[in-house]
């Protein structure tokens, strides 16, 4: 059975638009697995604890027969083996970084995998691209679609449209 997932595509290190491109490129080749929308690149300015450059971020939905941990372990091989990822300072900078938002109406609470990702609906850097290609999907948790969250994000992170 296909399913209908959404991955959030984030850059700050080297060639940020070549790697994002690159990166929807290897998501596309991974097994049972086909790119159906990407929205566009934004531009934005890191938050939290660590000083770092500014990140491109897009998203883009996959149409996958992957189950929600092979397509887990399926993006953390391309972060590590297509980019030389290597962790180092969590929520540092990198020059890939590709996390699961949704995977259709699913929620998974592990350790390891959290879906929805926790942390987007307070994020607009997801949410502004999100809302290009899917505005109208519904959180699985919160009973809101993407457009709504966006609307009525309180944050003043500046995310640009390039
Ligand atoms: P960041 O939190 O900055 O994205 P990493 O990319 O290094 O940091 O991810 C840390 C861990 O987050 C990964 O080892 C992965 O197991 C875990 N994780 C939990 N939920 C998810 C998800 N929905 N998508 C991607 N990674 C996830
Ligand atoms: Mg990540």
């Amino acid at each position: 059975m296909e399913s209908q997932v959404f991955i959030a595509l984030g850059s700050n290190l080297g060639d940020r638009d070549l790697n994002l491109l690159r990166a929807v490129a290897e998501i596309g080749r991974l097994p049972g697995s086909r790119v159906t929308a990407l929205s566009g690149f934004y531009e934005t300015a890191a938050v939290g604890e660590v000083e770092q450059p500014d990140f491109v971020n897009a998203v883009l939905r996959l149409e996958t027969s992957l189950t929600p941990r092979q397509l887990l372990t399926g993006l953390q091989r391309i972060e590590s083996a297509v980019f030389r990822r290597v962790r180092t300072v969590r929520r540092g900078p990198r020059t890939i970084d590709l996390d699961i938002l949704f995977y259709g109406d699913l929620t998974i609470s592990e350790e390891d995998l959290i879906i929805p990702h926790p942390l987007l609906h307070e994020r607009r850097f997801v949410l502004q691209p999100m809302a290009e290609i899917a505005p109208d999907f519904i959180h699985p948790l919160l009973g809101m679609t993407i457009a709504w969250l966006l609307a009525n994000l309180t944050g003043k992170e500046r995310v640009t449209r390039i």
